[in-house]
């Protein structure tokens, strides 16, 4: 069942609770009150006529001969009553002139209930016709001579509760059938943008074209937020889309390059290379330095995969000042021709994955050793602040170029005039670590003069992140 359905057909049912409801209430109310109002009318009669008679009463046997006559009836007041007196023994001895021949039944409960004092009322039906009667004890000295007896017929107010009830039931189907009607058409109308925001998203998806967006919105309703959302959300696509199309082509151009390489090297070995030692040597060697490339590549792309599907880190607390010294050690035995050293020494513990700290730092020492010239300097520092700990890896080589700066972190990005052996996964692997450790990197650099590659680790590293304000924003 369709939400416009739905929509329209809660909306009559609540309506029509709530209508019958309101229907029933002010039914029964109307009911109680008229009803009330007769009974109270014919007391009030009843008492009028007792008061009159009780003023001619000289003595009891005035009442037997029945030398009565009945006060004149307040019209206005209690129209269409009907009077009769009766005698204790159930004789009637009066009766009002709009009663003709006819006279108010007895009933032998009712009279009885009377001679013991007590006023009763009772709804009887003569002729199809409801008549309320009210009979009350007439009360002489010390003496109960009779009883009034007061009726009034319901018809009228039968009729009108009757209409009443045409009127309201009509009343609440009439308006339940509008209901449904305007209800319908205006759940169409409310729900109509999303409908064409729905067809508009199909023939994204079916046409596959991703860079396609949904109307911009004319109201910033709901309706424009989705929109809104729908369109962030196919940015977000298409960006992911792109980078994994970048990331194919570039991953096989790299591997296109190495393979081509140890492809020569093999042909050149069959057409008898293989039979020098010298040439032998050189091909093996070659081939040897290929694979060691494509390794290389194919486990910084593993690491980077995993990163992006939310590879976690085992943390622990970690001296850093223990890891620079490592570096520094393994950076000895990387580089005879440059200079490794340490400059500022600090002591700091921060929290964090030990071996994946150790892996950007390497990768930051391995870069500025790549681009320093024979006898230049590396120097690694180490700073304790107390939102930071800074770790600088500085370099005297060739600095990078500004046009290059913005880019060096991205995947696959080298930059000019960097000789063959970069791949471009280095730095965004560091960058990755960084960022995960709630850190980050930033980069100083002179062309000519060297570059300072910055990492900045937050001294409170704690399970929801860092507190402490981002380094840029220092
Ligand atoms: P790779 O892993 O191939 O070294 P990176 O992502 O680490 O690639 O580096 C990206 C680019 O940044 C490199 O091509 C290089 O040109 C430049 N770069 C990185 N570090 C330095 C440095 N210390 N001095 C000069 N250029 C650098």
């Amino acid at each position: 069942m369709s939400i416009r359905i739905r929509l329209t057909l809660w909306y009559i049912f609540l309506l029509g609770i709530i209508l019958i409801i309101f229907s029933t209430l002010l039914y029964v109310v109307l009911k109680v009150s008229l009803h009330s109002q007769i009974d109270k009318n014919l007391q009030d009669r009843a008492q009028q006529v007792s008061t009159g008679i009780k003023a001619q009463t000289i003595d009891i046997e005035g009442w037997q001969k029945g030398l009565l006559y009945l006060p004149p009836p307040s019209v206005f007041s209690s129209p269409a009553t009907f009077i009769q007196l009766v005698l204790a023994d159930g004789k009637i001895i009066l009766t009002s002139d709009n009663l003709g021949k006819q006279h108010i039944p007895l009933h032998d409960k009712m009279l009885a209930e009377n001679l013991n004092g007590m006023p009763t009322f009772k709804t009887v039906i003569i002729d199809s016709v409801p008549l309320r009667i009210y009979s009350a004890p007439i009360i002489v000295g010390p003496h109960i001579v009779g009883a009034v007896q007061v009726g009034q017929s319901l018809k009228e107010i039968e009729n009108t509760l009757h209409l009443v009830l045409i009127f309201l039931t009509g009343g609440t189907v009439g308006t339940l059938i509008l209901a449904a009607m305007v209800g319908a058409f205006l759940v169409r109308k409310t729900l109509q943008p999303i409908e064409q925001i729905n067809q508009t998203a199909n023939q994204i998806v079916g046409g596959q074209d991703l860079k396609q967006r949904l109307p911009a919105p004319k109201t910033p309703d709901e309706v424009g937020q989705l929109t809104e959302t729908i369109n962030n959300m196919l940015q977000r696509l298409d960006n992911f889309f792109q980078a994994q199309v970048r990331l194919s082509a570039d991953v096989s151009h790299e591997l296109r390059t190495p393979l081509t390489a140890i492809r020569g090297n093999v042909d050149l070995l069959r057409r008898g290379a293989a039979s020098h030692p010298d040439e032998l040597n050189e091909a093996l060697a070659a081939i040897d330095g290929e694979l060691n490339r494509m390794s290389r590549l194919v486990a910084d792309l593993l690491l980077l995969s995993q990163a992006d599907a939310g590879l976690s880190l085992r943390m622990g607390p970690v001296e850093l000042d223990t890891i620079i010294l490592d570096v520094y050690r393994q950076a000895r035995l990387m580089a005879s021709e440059v200079n490794i050293q340490l400059g500022h020494e600090d002591q700091a513990v921060v929290q964090g994955d030990t071996d994946r700290l150790r892996q950007l730092l390497i990768n930051l020492v391995t870069n500025a050793i790549k681009h320093t010239p024979t006898g230049g300097t590396v120097t690694l520092s180490l700073y304790r602040e107390p939102e930071w700990v800074r770790i600088t890896v500085a370099d005297t080589g060739r600095g990078i170029v500004p046009t290059d700066l913005p880019h060096i972190f991205d995947r696959f990005y080298r930059a000019q005039n960097n000789g063959q052996t970069s791949i471009g996964l280095g730095l965004s692997i560091a960058q990755w670590i960084a960022e995960a450790h709630h850190g980050q990197i930033t980069v100083t650099s002179e062309v000519g003069q060297g570059s300072v590659f910055t990492l900045w680790l937050p001294t409170k590293n704690e399970a929801g992140g860092a507190t402490s304000p981002k380094p840029n924003q220092i």
